[in-house]
């Protein structure tokens, strides 16, 4: 029986454990390897590490957790997760853990637009965030492939940023192609467009079903509802990251930096629970 289970071994489940294992309690972090950004050379806009590979940033969220002794780390997809606070049970594909509090951090699954060529360069030349790679692309022209109010809302950002931006929807393109280092974006009403890269929007849903499983609140964004502490709705189950944001606000925050600072109120608010009981 371990204290607290962490399910999720992005940025947010790795600085709840590194938090829960801190305090001395027995924390088991499962991690099935599928990362929203594991198509990312190269992640920014998060403080001392700005430009560092996600995946390096995970390498050493690993070896600084293997210096703590109640910490365990495992590679495993879980399938199901039932119970109650002081008696939850982790299925994989290993058998059944358990934990007196669970922490979820498991992610978001993002579906691109269907437009060819387009995924294929998700994370590389196609990004969703101005703040994380708009930067990358200063003085450059870009494309924005985003239907509706939104795109012309991502112009205005990074307007001081780019030279220009060609606005599209998405259903105007008939392909993305990579040339010269950069993208051709072939038109269906005829003709191309060169750009250096381009953001749209992804429609983003829950990589697991864990808190559905255990009868989480789940807002009208899809997000997992948490309050200010990183609790669900359901005693003894607590997540941060992407999955998981306040009813207040309209989505979650979605940065490694912001992942990290609610995996960090997950597992301290699992710790401190624990006493209060
Ligand atoms: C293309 C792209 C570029 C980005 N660039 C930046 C950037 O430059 N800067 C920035 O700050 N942010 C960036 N982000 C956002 C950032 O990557 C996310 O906010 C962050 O990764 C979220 O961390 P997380 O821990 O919530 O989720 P994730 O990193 O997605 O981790 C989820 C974890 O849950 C695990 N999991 C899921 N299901 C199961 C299961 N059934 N069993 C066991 N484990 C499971 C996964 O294996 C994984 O370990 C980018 C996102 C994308 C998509």
């Amino acid at each position: 029986m371990y204290d607290v289970i962490v399910i999720g071994g992005g940025p947010a489940g790795l600085q709840a454990a590194l938090t829960v294992g801190r305090m001395h309690r027995t924390v088991l972090l499962l991690d099935s390897g599928e990362y929203r950004n594991a198509t990312v050379e190269h992640a920014h806009n998060l403080l001392t590490n700005d430009g560092r590979s996600p995946a390096e940033l995970r390498r050493i969220g690993r070896t600084e957790l293997a210096a703590y002794d109640t910490v365990v780390l495992r590679t495993g997809a879980v399938t199901t997760v039932a119970g109650e606070i002081g008696g939850f049970e982790v299925t994989t594909a290993q058998g059944v853990e358990r934990a007196h509090r669970i922490v979820l951090a498991t992610g978001m699954r993002d579906e691109l637009p269907p437009v060819p060529g387009l995924a294929g360069q998700w994370g590389r030349r196609v990004a969703q965030c101005p703040f994380c790679h708009g930067h990358e692309f200063a003085g450059e022209r870009i494309g924005i492939l985003v239907d509706g109010e939104h795109g012309a809302m991502i112009e205005r950002m990074l307007r001081p940023v780019v030279a220009s931006a060609f606005l599209a929807r998405p259903a105007d393109v008939a392909a993305v192609t990579e040339v010269d280092g950069g993208l051709e974006l072939e038109l269906l009403r005829g003709g191309a467009e060169r750009v250096a890269g381009v953001f749209t929007a992804a429609t983003s849903t829950q990589r697991a079903p864990f808190a559905e499983q255990l009868g989480c609140g789940i807002l009208p964004s899809g997000g997992v509802e948490i309050d200010p502490l990183g609790r669900t709705t359901v005693p003894g189950v607590y997540a941060g990251g992407d999955m998981a944001h306040l009813a207040v606000v309209p989505g979650p925050m979605v940065s490694l930096a912001a992942a990290i600072a609610s995996g960090q109120l997950a597992g301290a608010s699992a710790v401190r629970d624990a006493i209060m009981a």
